[in-house]
C-alpha cells in the first residue's frame, strides 16, 4: 500500500467507522495504521470521547477499493476499558495479531468460536 492509498484508507474508515461504544466518528489523529497482511490492514481507532480503543482488519482491493471494516473483536466495552488501563500495544501482541491474521480464514464468526 502506497501513501495515497493509505490517505484514502484514512479518508474511508473515518466516513464508514464509527466508535461501536458511543457512537462517535474518529479524525485522522485517531486512526492509527498498524500493519498490512497481504491485503488486509490493521488499524487501530481511538475514540476521543470514551476513549475505547478499537482494533479493526480493513480488506484493501487491488483496485483501491476498500471493503467494509471488521472489527477484530467483540469482546465487551467493560474488557475493553481493561485493556485500555493496561500497556498500550506491546510488540508481542502485534506479532500475535499477525500470525493470527496470516492464518486467517476471513470468517470472523468461526475465529472467535
Ligand atoms: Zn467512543
Amino acid at each position: 500500500m502506497n501513501s495515497y492509498q493509505l490517505q484514502e484508507l484514512i479518508k474511508n474508515i473515518q466516513s464508514m467507522m464509527r466508535c461501536p461504544s458511543c457512537g462517535a466518528s474518529y479524525t485522522e489523529n485517531q486512526i492509527h495504521f498498524l500493519g498490512q497482511l497481504d491485503m488486509a490492514a490493521l488499524i487501530q481507532l481511538d475514540c476521543q470521547s470514551c476513549g475505547l480503543p478499537v482494533m479493526a482488519t480493513i480488506v484493501v482491493s487491488d483496485k483501491n477499493q476498500v471493503q467494509a471494516p471488521k472489527l477484530m473483536s467483540d469482546i465487551s466495552t467493560e474488557e475493553m476499558r481493561d485493556v485500555k488501563n493496561h500497556d498500550p500495544v506491546s510488540s508481542d501482541h502485534i506479532v500475535d495479531v499477525h500470525s493470527f491474521l496470516k492464518d486467517f480464514d476471513g470468517n470472523f464468526e468461526q475465529a472467535f468460536k
